[in-house]
């Protein structure tokens, strides 16, 4: 599990309200975290495959996409692209 690693995650304004959950078609995908009282929603870098769905749903904006060309393809085509020993392409 890579939580909240992958180009989809869950920045602070997460409150847990579970609306990316309901709109996310991939079972598992977004990860229940408690800190102390709160309880937020993280994405499984390693499940979600990037649909974007939960940036639609999220009322509170709190879903966001890292814009980096290199990890975008190795997140999207890791067989084509091949990774180095930091997970980017070479
Ligand atoms: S919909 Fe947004 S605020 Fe609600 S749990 Fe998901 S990421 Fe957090
Ligand atoms: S981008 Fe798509 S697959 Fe990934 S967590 Fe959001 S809704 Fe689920």
């Amino acid at each position: 599990m890579k939580l909240n690693e992958g180009l989809i995650y869950a920045n602070d304004n997460c409150i847990g309200c579970n609306h990316c959950i309901l709109g996310c078609p991939v079972l598992g995908a977004n990860i229940s975290v408690t800190e102390g009282e709160s309880n937020r929603i993280e994405v499984d870098g390693d499940a979600c495959i990037h649909c974007g769905k939960c940036l639609e749903v999220c009322p509170h904006n709190a879903r966001e996409c890292i814009h980096d060309f290199r990890m975008s393809v190795n997140n999207v085509f890791p067989a084509v692209a091949g990774q180095n020993e930091n997970g980017y392409v070479s």
